[in-house]
């Protein structure tokens, strides 16, 4: 027994990443929805979602599909966040200061 130096266990096993991962991408298939409503339906925290939301962004291009955001807006001015990189929602509007953000959706669609 022990004979092999076997690699540390990772804190959170790869396993239970990758279902998650699948998880939310059967359900962007299907519709569109925020980070939010995706953590309702996959169970973990929006944070987490986020964080999964990256990883899906490339490897699904691998694969051929798209990641498709549809960006926050500002519920008070209508300012669209077109050039925001992240993909957490933005914490207020740099135009009206507003904090009243609509949270940016997401999807999956076949790129061409
Ligand atoms: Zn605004």
């Amino acid at each position: 027994m022990h004979s092999k130096n076997k690699p540390k266990e990772p804190a959170v096993p790869m396993d239970r990443k990758e279902t998650v991962r699948q998880m939310i991408i059967s359900c962007l298939r299907d519709k569109t929805l925020s980070a939010k409503e995706l953590s309702g339906e996959v169970r973990v925290s929006e944070k987490e979602v986020y964080e999964h939301l990256g990883h899906i962004q490339i490897s699904i291009n691998k694969g051929g599909q798209t990641l498709d955001i549809t960006p926050a807006e500002c519920r008070k001015c209508g300012f669209v966040f077109h050039k925001r990189e992240k993909l957490k929602k933005p914490g207020k509007c740099p135009i009206c200061r507003s904090e009243s953000i609509e949270q940016p959706l997401f999807g999956i669609s076949q790129s061409k």
